[in-house]
């Protein structure tokens, strides 16, 4: 790549970073005014009410929707008659960093070796880029496009998702009601809802929080199958509701990603439990 090219992508990557951090997608925000408009619970209704304003302000000052402005993570769908140059993930990673300051981020980056990292020993990083992106994931896709999506992953979530087996015992039945039964108790925990729920079922750990994150990516609160709907309605039958609050939206959609399987007894299935400003993403095309 030129270096031309090079600062073409660190400054499409960073102003990516900033849309999945400042805006909501229209679906999103359709969904929200659905939610909002069919709410019994005034104080739930308060709530959702404040995430839409928030959501407007947010977009129209560039400001973050979240004080934790989250983990980016990046997944590249690479077109077959693409070509990918040798320093367009040096670039992707330096956008990630350039695009954190622009926003910007909290500065979450912790310093020290493995062991003070760890303990956060030795304090954090004064510069918001430090915080160094996850590693990232490349999806092999027709045609000669090269996409990139960002995601900020907030910690909440963090602390209420799941990656286990689930015996199947031969019976889709099965492994459907063991992940209503993890969103059930996820939710209630989260703290931050509405909750958006995002499922991976695959093979392996791995595999299956790479499903988890690649259903956020293709997040469309306008598509719902019968299997997402089912995991929204029976969740949202608990009354949570935003905030804990109660009321008749714990959960505003349901995105679920199932992989190839293989020959066993048990399938892995991960559960993100994204919160009230997720999925925060966006995704440019070069
Ligand atoms: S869970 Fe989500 S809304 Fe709550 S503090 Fe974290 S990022 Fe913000």
């Amino acid at each position: 790549m030129s270096k031309l090219h090079y600062d073409t992508v660190v400054d499409r990557i960073a102003d990516t970073l900033v849309t999945a951090s400042t805006t909501f997608t229209p679906d999103q925000m359709r969904a929200y005014a659905h939610c909002k408009a069919k709410e019994t619970n005034p104080n739930a209704g308060w709530v959702l009410e404040k995430l839409i304003e928030n959501a407007e302000e947010a977009e129209k000052n560039a400001l973050p929707l979240c004080d934790d402005t989250g983990t980016p993570h990046v997944i590249i769908e690479l077109g077959k008659d693409a070509t990918l140059p040798g320093d367009f993930l040096p670039a992707v990673e330096a956008g990630v960093a350039e695009g954190l300051r622009r926003l910007p981020a909290r500065a979450m980056g912790v310093l020290g070796d493995d062991k003070e990292r760890v303990s956060q020993k030795k304090g954090l990083s004064d510069d918001p880029g430090h915080l160094a992106m996850a590693p990232l994931r490349i999806i092999a896709i027709p045609g000669n496009a090269i996409r990139v999506t960002v995601l900020m992953l907030g910690g909440g979530p963090e602390l209420r998702g799941k990656t286990l087996r689930v015996f199947h015992k031969h019976n889709f039945q099965v492994v459907l009601d063991e992940m209503v039964a993890w969103a059930k108790e996820a939710v209630a925990l989260l703290g931050c809802q509405p909750a958006i729920l995002a499922f991976g079922v695959g093979r392996s750990n791995f595999e299956a929080s790479s499903l988890a994150l690649e259903a956020l990516k293709n997040a469309d609160f306008d598509v719902q199958t019968d299997v997402e709907k089912e995991i929204t309605d029976r969740v949202n039958a608990e009354h949570i509701g935003a905030l804990g609050l109660g009321g008749d939206t714990s959960v505003l959609a349901t995105f679920v990603k199932i992989g190839a399987q293989r020959a066993s007894g048990w399938r892995v299935v991960s559960l993100r439990t994204e919160c009230c400003v997720g999925p925060r993403r966006a995704t440019c095309e070069f």
